[in-house]
């Protein structure tokens, strides 16, 4: 775990209350009730959006009839849009409580990641959103709470989005006296799912809080490609996110080496599927999604150019 305390320099930086940055963009919300108190943020709640996508739910965010708000929004290519400033009061949190306090929207700042949420398995390896979206095994996380048997399925994160957040909050940490880190499952346990255990909130508050030395990572990671996804989400706190491609074909090979001797991993990607190129060797990329390996970059399309919603659905 030494490595991972490391203090990872920031892709980010924040200016009277707005966040700067690459793929950074500002869309403001009507629904705010004010100036936080003095002292105040200090609190992340983390949420995902169970949408489908991020624009989708940004305009959800930023809708005056809606009476929901949060201060960003992260989409599953990474980009990040910021919906009020960080003085000012969101409404995220809805009725919660959390160490003595109730109504968290008054200390927290609220990060919404673009998740499809809790999925229902409807076939052999497919899975459906509850608006009618369908996600093969590999988008799928399994999860078995404490004591129960009943397995239950979790749209995964992406990397790149897991990385741009813990990046966004540890500049936040540093930006406000942030000292508490925590899911809305933690503060709304009656009502509310999110995060849920597809986000490695743990993690995060190890990272970001530095309250446990000793930490036990509890996400168990299956395989070594995983482990090395996990490494990467690391590493990437050292340099900038810098290209980003998409799935052009229908269906595509993930393999543990740049040829096609190497076996596969998994079931392979679906077309549009977001991915972070890694590095190249001659005609294979190593990339980055739930898990990292090669493919050949035939079956890719590098975007270049990044405006905030291109690479969504
Ligand atoms: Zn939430």
């Amino acid at each position: 775990m030494t490595a991972l305390h490391a203090a990872p320099s920031c892709a980010f930086n924040i200016n009277d209350y707005i966040l700067a940055g690459e793929d950074v963009s500002f869309k403001l919300s009507p629904n705010t009730s004010g100036l936080f108190e003095k002292g105040c943020p200090d609190t992340i709640v983390i949420h995902f959006t169970a949408g489908s996508s991020l624009e989708s739910s940004v305009n959800v965010l930023t809708n005056t009839d809606s009476g929901v708000s949060a201060h960003f929004a992260v989409g599953r290519n990474g980009d990040i849009v910021q919906m009020l400033p960080t003085n000012k009061i969101a409404w995220h949190a809805g009725e919660s409580h959390f160490e003595g306090r109730s109504r968290l929207n008054q200390y927290s700042i609220g990060i919404e990641l673009d998740n499809a949420g809790q999925l229902k398995k409807i076939g052999n390896s497919t899975y459906e959103s509850w608006f009618g979206k369908e996600y093969v095994k590999s988008e799928v996380f399994e999860a078995k709470r404490k004591n129960q048997h009943a397995v239950t399925y979790w749209h995964k994160y992406s990397d790149i989005q897991i990385s741009r957040t813990l990046a966004l909050c540890k500049t936040l940490c540093e930006h406000h006296n942030i000292s508490i880190i925590v899911g809305h499952e933690e503060i709304a346990p009656a009502r509310k799912v999110d995060p849920g255990p597809a986000f490695p909130l743990q993690k995060f508050k190890a990272l970001l809080l530095q309250t446990d030395t000793n930490l036990q990572v509890t996400e168990s990671l299956e395989t070594s490609s995983q482990r090395e996804a996990h490494d990467q989400l690391h590493r990437d706190l050292a340099s900038p996110v810098k290209k980003i491609a998409n799935v052009s074909a229908n269906s595509l090979n993930v393999r543990k080496g740049p040829d096609t001797s190497f076996s596969t991993i998994d079931n392979g990607l679906n077309k549009g599927e977001v991915l972070k190129v890694l590095e190249k060797q001659g005609d294979w990329a190593k990339v980055s999604f739930t898990k990292v390996g090669w493919v050949n970059t035939a079956f890719i399309h590098e975007i270049t150019e990044k405006s905030p919603f291109k690479s969504q659905e």
